[in-house]
């Protein structure tokens, strides 16, 4: 599709959602009100989709409810050929969620084409199969006269909350796992990006059956807090940021049920004087500048040995300028617009809010001039620990540059903040990188690399950056419950 088609086609299935996706069929909303959706390269609106009420998630909760237990009896062969069948559709439709995710959450075309929805594919790929057989204690004799076998089953209902940033990639990642093992789930999507979730729940839908996968549209504060406290919800599965997480942890430990919080981070990058330093200026530029930085692993907050301080600023900020800022659906375009209007003044006020001893050394002013919410590539220098810029999460494409003088400072600085979910370390020294990789409290340590990420391998965020883990068999543990039968074989 072109750019023009591409719009098209993005409207026109916008303008079609008129309703939940519920127990197998669109399903009108039990509310009046609507949410318009943006697309952020142009400002413009593209459709809406319901406010939804509580009574919808009720609704859809129920069907859920009800498909669940021959879902969770169908053997998993099947149920992952069905979910195999799944991603087939959305092979199929490939352009057509290349479209939605550009126009939804202002990525770059060409990344989402050659990136994101082949690993969204290939990440259906593993769930639908990985799930098959899940690992557990042997079955055995372990107390004499007692034989003891352990079973995995499902949990139940899961309830599937989702942020604005990868919007396809994580419904995927909660959805795939969940249904693999015999759950069946409501899935809410985040505000400002519904359209391809509906579309991947949509194709589901004429795969899987009623009930099985069911989507609600709506805010925050009325479905996404209604599902986590919802009694007939077993889990909840909820990716953003740590002040939602908390709300929806307690909503969800008021019922006494699991909640796997994915929450947000702020990723040290510890650049040593020893490291690759064209080969780790790609990797973190790359790895600063995907989606914007608008990714919670976003590797933004570096710490440079004082020694290549003048030499890293030169090198990050040459490659910066290397990269294209632009509408989403042109092909030139390797930094897309921030998501909605809210992220870019977000960023905007992080950024202007500077105390005077640091600066913007590239970049530094939003360009809002074409209506749409562009934020160029920035570079601050000056800023330390405790400055807001520093300490916090920025979510957009802003590098943080401070100094470390040693290996000791590096790791002090490193670990000194409130998230615990990515760090990367850049050396060519393997006593430096096994000391940072054993003493750094991130869930995820890359060296020499940033921001490579497979399902194969586990995201867990330590600190304040989450609880439970996604990806990987661990993943799919989080959607088991464990039941240990034992029977007295001497009767
Ligand atoms: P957010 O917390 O504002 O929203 C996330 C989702 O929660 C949305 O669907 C929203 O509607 C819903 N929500 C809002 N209020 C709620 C409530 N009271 N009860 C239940 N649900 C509610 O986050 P965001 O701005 O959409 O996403 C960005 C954040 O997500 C960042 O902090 C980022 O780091 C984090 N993130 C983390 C990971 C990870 O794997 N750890 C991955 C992607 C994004």
């Amino acid at each position: 599709m072109s750019a023009s088609e591409q719009r098209v086609y993005a409207s026109e299935y916008a303008s079609s959602l008129d309703g939940n996706f519920i127990g197998g069929q669109w399903t009108r909303s039990l509310s009046s009100d609507w949410l318009a959706v943006f697309d952020p390269s142009t400002g413009q609106n593209v459709g809406r989709v319901p406010a939804s009420s509580v009574e919808d998630v009720n609704v859809a909760v129920h069907a859920a409810r009800d498909a669940q237990k021959s879902w969770a009896k169908t053997a998993p062969g099947a149920r992952a050929q069905a979910l195999h069948k799944v991603a087939d559709a959305v092979e199929a439709h490939f352009e057509e969620f290349v479209a939605l995710e550009c126009i939804d959450a202002g990525k770059p075309v060409s990344a989402v084409r050659k990136d994101e929805i082949p690993s969204v594919i290939d990440s259906m790929r593993y769930f639908a199969s990985a799930g098959r057989g899940l690992s557990s204690l042997a079955g055995g004799d372990y107390m004499e006269g007692v034989s003891s076998t352990v079973r995995r089953e499902p949990l139940g209902v899961v309830a599937g909350i989702t942020p604005w940033n990868y919007p396809i990639l994580q419904a995927v990642s909660k959805i795939f796992p969940a249904l693999a093992v015999g759950n069946t789930m409501v899935v809410k999507p985040a505000e400002t990006t519904p359209l391809s979730t509906a579309l991947l729940v949509e194709l589901a839908g004429q795969v899987l059956p009623a009930g099985v996968l069911n989507v609600v549209f709506g805010t925050g504060p009325v479905v996404g807090d209604a599902l986590s406290r919802h009694p007939d919800v077993d889990v909840v599965s909820f990716t953003g940021s740590i002040e939602t997480g908390r709300k929806v942890g307690t909503a969800a430990a008021d019922g006494v049920k699991k909640a796997i919080l994915e929450l947000g981070g702020n990723t040290p990058v510890l650049l040593f004087g020893d490291a690759d330093l064209p080969s780790a200026l790609d990797a973190i530029v790359a790895g600063g500048l995907y989606n914007a930085g608008q990714d919670c692993m976003a590797a933004t907050r570096l710490l440079v040995e004082e020694s290549v301080f003048d030499e890293v600023i030169l090198g990050l900020k040459e490659r910066c300028s290397a990269f294209v800022l632009g509408d989403a659906l042109d092909p030139k375009t390797t930094v897309g617009p921030l998501n909605s209007s809210a992220q870019l003044a977000r960023v905007a006020a992080k950024v202007g809010g500077l105390p005077d001893k640091a600066t913007a050394v590239l970049g530094g002013k939003a360009e809002t001039d074409t209506g749409g919410y562009f934020f160029p590539p920035t570079i601050i220098v000056g800023a330390d620990q405790t400055d807001e810029i520093v300490a916090e999460e920025i979510f957009g494409p802003v590098f943080t540059v401070q100094v470390f003088a040693d290996v000791a400072d590096a790791e002090a600085k490193a670990n000194d903040t409130r998230f615990g979910l990515a760090a990367s370390i850049f050396t060519t020294h393997l006593g430096t990188a096994t000391r940072m990789q054993n003493n750094l409290n991130f869930g995820t340590i890359w060296i020499n690399t940033h921001l490579v990420i497979s399902p194969e391998v586990p995201i867990s965020g330590f600190a304040m950056s989450g609880l439970g883990t996604e990806n990987s068999e661990a993943g799919f543990l989080e959607f088991t419950r464990v039941k240990h039968v034992m029977v007295d074989s001497r009767i």
